[in-house]
């Protein structure tokens, strides 16, 4: 059995590309203990965050509510607008550290991956800014990915209240326990993210070891249309593959995987 990059431990999907058995040697454990570690760290940070987060946002809509008056149906988006995510940036001091480790071993395993085993702390030095700024700007971005479709999962719950004239404390119970604060969202953000993060750091330590010449996408079986049309492709390091992305996943739950396409070594100039 291997692990796909987002499957998790149960997942024995085969990739659809044919691949060599060099090329299969090579490919990373996606569910190794030091990322999986990393990943339920994620987890149970945006857990407790949403949660958190849960009771504020309620009350927010509550207060909007009230402040609207009466709930007439053209007040959703009115409520919506006027709620305030500006606290959700706290979470970027949180999932920043943890962004940042996993892209370090993404690096590693990437270095390991194309087969660079000596003077391996100095080439991991290499790849520290990079993580950093990896986790600074990814995590922005994220929170405020996360902000805006919280918004969008949270409109039907109100719409559903303001219709049926729901009492406040029955809306707030019902966003409370909604999807856009659940723990299985949470998991499938740290999912998501670990899996972004893991691939960055490969690739990262592919650019730096000297040996690859290029990545290519590897689909997982029955990942979906989009990622079919991505399988086997190779492009050079520094370009993203077609339709725009680095490398997978392409989205949440993508089975997705990369692998260095290495530098023949006749040619190698070191
Ligand atoms: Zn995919």
């Amino acid at each position: 059995m291997r692990y796909h990059i987002v499957c998790g431990p149960a997942c024995d999907h085969a990739p659809l590309f044919k691949l060599s058995n060099s090329q299969r040697k090579r490919m990373l454990d996606r569910d190794r203990a030091s990322v999986r570690k990393l990943r339920v760290k994620l987890r149970v940070t945006v857990r407790k965050f949403l949660k958190e987060q849960s009771k504020d946002i309620a009350a927010q809509v509550v207060a909007a509510r009230e402040a609207l008056n009466k709930g007439a149906n053209d007040d959703i988006k009115r409520i919506l607008e006027s709620l305030d995510f500006a606290g959700w940036q706290k979470l970027l001091g949180q999932i920043g550290p943890l962004l940042e480790n996993i892209v370090k071993d993404g690096a590693k395993q990437g270095f390991l991956q194309v087969g660079i085993e000596r003077d391996l702390d100095r080439l991991l030095s290499l790849t520290n800014d990079f993580a950093v700024a990896y986790a600074k700007e990814r995590g922005s971005t994220l929170i405020t990915d996360i902000s805006e479709s919280t918004r969008n999962m949270i409109k039907k719950d109100i719409a559903q209240a303001l219709e049926s004239g729901a009492s406040n404390d029955v809306l707030a119970a019902v966003l409370e326990r909604g999807y856009a604060f659940s723990p299985e969202r949470a998991e499938m953000i740290a999912r998501t993210e670990t899996a972004f993060a893991d691939v960055e750091g490969n690739i990262e330590a592919y650019k730096q070891s000297g040996q690859v010449s290029g990545k290519q996408w590897i689909t997982g079986a029955g990942c979906c249309e989009l990622c079919d049309e991505l399988d086997g492709k190779i492009v050079p390091l520094n370009k993203a593959f077609p339709g725009g992305r680095n490398g997978p996943p392409l989205h949440p739950n993508c089975r997705c995987d990369v692998l260095p396409v290495l530098i023949p070594k006749k040619d190698k100039t070191s």
